[in-house]
């Protein structure tokens, strides 16, 4: 057994992952977390992280974080974001690779509003290969991607009542999981903030370039047979059993 500390260095951050050398018992690369703005991908995303103790990595926070730091990557994501679209492939890729390596860590990834198009899925291949030194023809090492789907109404609603927590990111919803004070985060005491891309018109344009961008990253992973189908608009403890027994046969594989 290997311990590796990521960054931040806490207790929390300590991963254990299987010997290394044996591909059967690494399982999957990586968890990838597909679907529309809303769909619930960044709230089952950081359970399954707490579950197996694997790094969460939302594309978008990175990117949120960046913004808030000013940073040259931030003020020009941070154009792109207000209109909602997207950030070209190869500034997300390197962002990623980039944030990937400061984990300093070497197992398992939870991937959350990445890949976006196929050419971040297949760099996302490339980078993954290279990282672990594992075929990913081995079908217990491919990464696994958890498509969650949604009818748009429920959508619409989960994006206008969503509010976040400035300082530690948690999400609650005013309709659909308030937090116990209003307005306020149950774990920090910080005003909880609504994202400015998810006012009334940014949201038509995500999902619009969500539409057109999300089904041949969804057809990627089915040919090569790692998507896995999760129906998102049930209650959120729903969608975590549905998406826990799912993973559960992905990590029988990966012991066989
Ligand atoms: P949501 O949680 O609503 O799906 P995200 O937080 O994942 O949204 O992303 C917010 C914004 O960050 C996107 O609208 C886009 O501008 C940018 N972004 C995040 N991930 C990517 C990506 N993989 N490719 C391109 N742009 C991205
Ligand atoms: P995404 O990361 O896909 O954009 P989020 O996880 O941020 O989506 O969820 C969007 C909003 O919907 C948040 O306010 C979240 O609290 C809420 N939410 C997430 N899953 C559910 C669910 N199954 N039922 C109701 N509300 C949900």
């Amino acid at each position: 057994m290997i311990e590796i500390k990521t960054a931040s260095g806490s207790n929390r951050d300590v991963h254990r992952v299987g010997a290394l050398n044996t591909p059967q018992r690494l399982g999957p690369v990586a968890i990838i977390f597909l679907g529309p703005p809303g769909a619930g991908k960044g709230t089952q995303a950081r359970h399954v992280a707490n579950v197996y103790r694997f790094p969460h990595i939302s594309t978008g926070d990175v990117f949120r974080s960046h913004v808030a730091k000013k940073t040259p990557l931030g003020l020009q994501a941070a154009k792109i974001m207000s209109r909602g679209m997207l950030v070209p492939d190869e500034v997300v890729c390197g962002m990623l690779s980039e944030h990937i390596r400061g984990l300093g860590f070497a197992g398992c990834l939870i991937l959350d509003g990445f890949p976006r198009s196929v050419a971040q899925a297949k760099w996302l291949d490339r980078f993954l290969y290279m990282r672990s030194g594992v075929s990913h023809d081995l079908q217990c090492n491919a990464p696994a991607a958890i498509q969650i789907s949604i009818e748009r109404d429920q959508l619409l609603r989960r994006l206008a009542g969503r509010r976040s927590c400035p300082t530690c990111g948690r999400t609650y919803n005013l309709y659909f999981q308030p937090p116990r004070n209003p307005g306020i985060c149950d774990y920090e005491g910080a005003e909880l903030v609504m994202r400015p891309d998810d006012s009334e018109n940014v949201v038509r344009e995500r999902l619009m370039i969500h539409d057109q961008n999300a089904l041949p990253v969804t057809e990627y992973y089915l040919r090569k047979g790692r998507l896995l189908e999760i129906d998102g608009n049930k209650a959120a403890e729903a969608v975590r059993t549905a998406i826990a027994v799912e993973l559960e046969s992905v990590f029988a594989l990966a012991r066989a």
